[in-house]
């Protein structure tokens, strides 16, 4: 549970707070900012399991100074596990955010679409944003594909220095403009939390890269936008990092996270990173958030694109992010690993049969 204090709120309320739960033997973590957060973090040392009286989430919001608690209702023991904001018992509390009002119901809404719902979510497009016309063309496709957002970057996290950087807020206006208009959203990166603010005027989906799932001060600040944040798996992160990196998010304030796999490194070489599905039904166990799978960066090759992608829909994922372009050979990063709009088409319609198969 996490719980939000009033800003007016004095130390002595804090105190009770914190007593309160600590008589049943929880731990509990504070993070002091602009408002007092205390976080639920499991049972105290020495314990050794979940308390035997859980205090329900509407008593403590009941206490002088709370304004806010996330997560369960009275009958649910508020630590069975570390991550205590995203697991399935919880309730979102923003209800300007689109949140689920069923708490059998998982995701959450981004605009008018349901992410982690019956239907899946598909975003595809090139790895940068190019030139205008690229970004209309590839839209377009997507759109007929009946895909839900398009994917460019401008800010582009590069391993060299020397590489394409991105087109900054141009390109983030030229993508924004192309998916407007073929009635799709738009996913981006933001490299740092300078650029969230200018990313929120025109992208629905705020993505943070692979290389960034560490970043806690950019997750923080993650936390304080109006604006669902995708958030890759670090490079070599476990699912319990991971989960931890979104629970910095979920906890600043914003319940709307979209965990995406991307492949993780491993002693393998033949391809770019190893696409790890076990983490889908692991993620699908352990929290509500939705779970999207990238077979682009997974794999690091165009040809392995479209059988990754129908496993991971097999496997449970609540869509696809995927690197198309109309021309993927001049693709200005990330070539080798995208596809054609036609290849693209069929990693949708695809997943809409494994869908089927799997009677989801
Ligand atoms: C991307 O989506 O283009 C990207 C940079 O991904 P990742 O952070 O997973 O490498
Ligand atoms: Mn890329």
């Amino acid at each position: 549970m996490i719980i939000v204090m009033d800003p007016s709120a004095t130390e002595a309320q804090v105190a009770d707070v914190v007593e309160r739960l600590s008589r049943t033997g929880i731990r509990v973590l504070r993070l002091d900012g602009e408002r007092v957060v205390l976080s639920t973090a499991g049972p105290a040392p020495g314990t050794e399991s979940s308390p035997t009286t859980p205090v329900g989430t509407e008593a403590i919001a009941d206490m002088p100074g709370v304004s806010a608690t996330l997560n369960g209702d009275g009958a649910t023991p508020m630590v069975a596990a570390p991550h205590a904001t995203a697991a399935p018992e919880d309730e979102a509390w923003d209800p300007d955010n689109g949140a689920p009002t069923d708490a059998e119901e998982r995701g959450f809404q981004v605009k008018d679409r349901w992410i982690g719902g019956a239907e899946l979510f598909i975003a595809a497009g090139p790895c940068s944003v190019e030139d205008a016309d690229t970004m209309d063309r590839t839209a377009a496709a997507v759109a007929a594909a009946g895909g839900a957002a398009l994917r460019a970057g401008a800010f582009k996290p590069r391993s060299s220095p020397y590489s394409f950087q991105g087109m900054g807020e141009t390109g983030l206006a030229i993508a924004h403009d192309a998916a407007a208009a073929h009635g799709l959203l738009l996913v981006s990166e933001v490299l740092d939390a300078t650029q969230i603010p200018i990313a929120a005027r025109y992208v629905d989906v705020l993505q943070v890269g692979a290389r960034n799932m560490y970043n806690t001060s950019l997750l923080r600040e993650l936390g304080r936008a109006r604006r669902p944040v995708l958030l890759k798996r670090g490079l070599a992160a476990t699912i319990d990092e991971w989960l931890s990196a979104a629970e910095y998010i979920v906890a600043a304030g914003n319940p709307r996270v979209i965990l995406c796999e991307r492949g993780i490194r491993t002693f393998e070489t033949a391809t770019r990173n190893t696409l790890d599905l076990n983490a889908i039904p692991v993620l699908r166990e352990r929290t509500r958030l939705p779970v999207l799978v990238d077979p682009s960066h997974g794999t690091g090759r165009r040809v392995y694109v479209r059988p990754l992608a129908r496993a991971a829909i097999a496997c449970g994922a609540d869509g696809l992010l995927v690197e198309a372009h109309p021309e993927p050979d001049r693709a200005a990063s990330d070539a080798a690993q995208t596809v054609d709009l036609e290849t693209m088409a069929q990693v949708v319609s695809e997943a809409e049969v494994m869908k089927r198969a799997i009677a989801r």
